[in-house]
Order: structure tokens, then sequence, then C-alpha cells
């Protein structure tokens, strides 16, 4: 197989954003798409905050927009997760998740590592034995399915005011349930929840378990006071929405790129990383923003860092 120029790891807005610059610079991009295509656009709902549509647009609409604007410039698409990158070796070497075992790596002179954020649970063996029978991070996807019932979002952030709020729209009721009295969501986002009329809030608790596995359906909650030792209780519930974050996207590159406590990568210099030819951008390296914007705006940058790498490497 051909060596390429660049391969984009990433399909969400920052590894879109570096598509279409790097295939208007003629080079061809490969995109690889990763399992969750789209990146986090592509779970929401309507984005009010990108410049240029003073309307707001639909986030799978600009992921699909984005999509459309890097093929035209020749960008192509590969899907699947990278599950092996050696990032030292020249051309650097990728392998795919359900590639045929004798199939040859993807070789590439430089790399653009945009693979994003996953959703954050809370780790508890119940939670996890549930989920997809009500137990979800994603009210877009499967808010529908908890029509005129009541449902807990934990989390204090944007998320959990977003996802609750989008709940609104199917369910009887929607519970906040976060871990202190204090959130970091914005003041816009926290007005909108605090204004709505089916959402009600739960302070200073937090879930310990999720029930009932035995019956592989949300019937209930037990809680757990976080600031007085009051006995835990049981919230009856029909689903359990999680807004509590997100974690980097970065298993392929354990040990290879320096990274943060909660695995975020390192850059220099914005998006440089320690191996010359491979950057990252968007929110694998960024815990501070993360938002569709500066993703799109480090996509760019890395972009025309891999032009200036390439030029100066391969003339
Ligand atoms: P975040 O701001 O980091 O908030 C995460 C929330 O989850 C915090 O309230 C945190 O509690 C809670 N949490 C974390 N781990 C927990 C655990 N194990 N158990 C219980 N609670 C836990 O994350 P985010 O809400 O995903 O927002 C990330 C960024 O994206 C922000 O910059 C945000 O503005 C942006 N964003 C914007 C929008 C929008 O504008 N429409 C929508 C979504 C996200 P503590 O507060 O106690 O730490």
């Amino acid at each position: 197989m051909a060596t390429r120029n660049v391969v984009i790891l990433g399909s969400g807005c920052s590894g879109l954003t570096a598509a279409i610059y790097c295939g208007r610079a003629g080079l061809r991009p490969l995109v690889v798409e990763g399992r969750e295509s789209g990146g986090q656009l592509s779970l929401t709902t309507l984005v009010e905050n990108f410049p240029g549509f003073p309307e707001g647009i639909q986030g799978p609409q600009l992921i699909e927009n984005m999509r459309m604007q890097a093929a035209n410039f020749g960008a192509e698409f590969a899907s699947g997760d990278v599950i092996e990158a050696h990032l030292g070796t020249r051309p650097i070497a990728l392998r795919l998740e359900d590639a045929d075992k004798d199939a040859e790596p993807i070789y590439t002179e430089s790399l653009i590592i945009a693979s994003g954020a996953r959703a954050r649970w809370l780790d508890l063996t119940s939670e996890q034995a549930l989920i997809g029978h009500g137990v979800s991070s994603c009210a877009t996807c499967d808010g529908f399915f908890f029509r005129d019932k009541d449902i807990i979002v934990v989390g204090g952030g944007d998320s959990a005011m977003e996802e609750a709020l989008v709940l609104t729209r199917f369910a009887s009721t929607v519970t906040i349930v976060h871990r202190r009295d204090e959130f970091r969501a914005s003041k816009i986002m926290l007005d909108r929840a605090r204004e709505h009329p089916k959402i009600k809030w739960v302070t200073n608790a937090q879930i310990v378990e999720v029930m009932d596995v035995g019956k592989k359906e949300v019937t209930a909650v037990k809680l757990q006071s976080t600031n007085n030792g009051r006995a835990p209780w049981v919230m009856p519930i029909s689903a359990v929405f999680l807004g509590i974050g997100h974690v980097p996207n970065t298993q392929a590159f354990t040990g290879q790129l320096p990274a943060d406590a909660d695995g975020y990568l390192l850059t220099r210099d914005y998006v440089h990383t320690q191996h010359a030819g491979v950057f990252a951008s968007g929110d694998v390296a960024d815990r501070r923003y993360r938002q569709a914007i500066t993703a799109a705006g480090t996509g760019c940058m890395a972009a025309i860092e891999v032009e200036k790498y390439l030029a100066h490497h391969h003339g």
C-alpha cells in the first residue's frame, strides 16, 4: 500500500477541518473516522454558537456539511478505530481494528490525532450492566425511548443542562442529580434549566447503585448524600442519563505521547507533539475549551503544520 501524505484520526469538527485544509493543499488526506463517526457534534442537537449560522444549525448537519466540504477537496475516508500506532517510525504505521490480521498497516508520512473524547461513566457495576437498558450518555440518541417517564440526568456542567433540556421534550420529569450544590454550567444554560417546569433538582447527592440489574431495566437508583450522614435512599426512575464530562480517546498512543492525569495529550506550540510530523488537535488535547469552534481552529492549525512539515521533509 502506498504511503499516504497525511492521515487524520477522527471525523469530528477538528478532524474534518484539518481534512478540508489538507485537501485544499492537495495532500489527499485519509480520514480514519473512528467508531463514533462525526464525533460529539453528531450526538448533539441545535448548535447555537458556531459562527456563521444566525439561526443555529443541527450538529449532525454541521458535521455532514464539513464532511462534504472535505470530500470535495479530495479527502478520503476509512472507518474503524486505530488500535495500534507506531509514532516513532517513518513512515508512521497504523493498524485499524477489525483489519485482517495479515493486512498491511496504513503507512503515512504525517499524522493528525483528532480522535476527540468520549462520554465519562460513573463506573458502577450496575450502571455498566444497564447501558442500553435505561442507562445512556446521549439524550439525543435515546431520549425518545422514555416518553412520559421520569428520568435522571447526572452532572452539573453544560452537558448535563443540555441533556436535561433535550429530555424535557420526551420525559414527564427530569431530575438533575449533582454531587455538589455549585454548578460548572454556564449561566445561560443553568438559567434555562432552572426555568424549565419539568426539571427538578437533587444536589449534594450521588448515585451509588442503579437498579434493577436482574430485570435488565432501570426501575430506580440508590442515592447517597455527599454532605451529611443521611442514610442512602431509593428514588424510582425509568432512565439515567450521564452528563458528567468526557475522556479523551488516546488508547492507541499510551506511553508514546505525554498526557495529563486525565489522559489529555500535552502539546507544545498549539498542536505539536514530541514526534516530528505528528500533531494533535481538538478535544483530545484540550481539556479547557472543548468547543466546536476551538476544535475546528486547532484542526486548521494542525493541517497548516502538516503542510509545512511535508514541504520541509519531502519537498
Ligand atoms: P464539565 O464542565 O467538566 O462538567 C462535568 C460535571 O460532571 C461536573 O459538574 C462534575 O461535578 C460532574 N462529574 C464529573 N465526574 C463525576 C462523577 N464521577 N460523579 C458525579 N458527577 C461527576 O463537563 P461538560 O458539562 O461535559 O462540559 C465540558 C465543556 O463543554 C465545557 O466547556 C462546556 O461549556 C462545554 N459544553 C457546552 C455546551 C453548550 O454550550 N451548549 C454543551 C455541552 C458542553 P463537579 O462540578 O463536582 O466536578
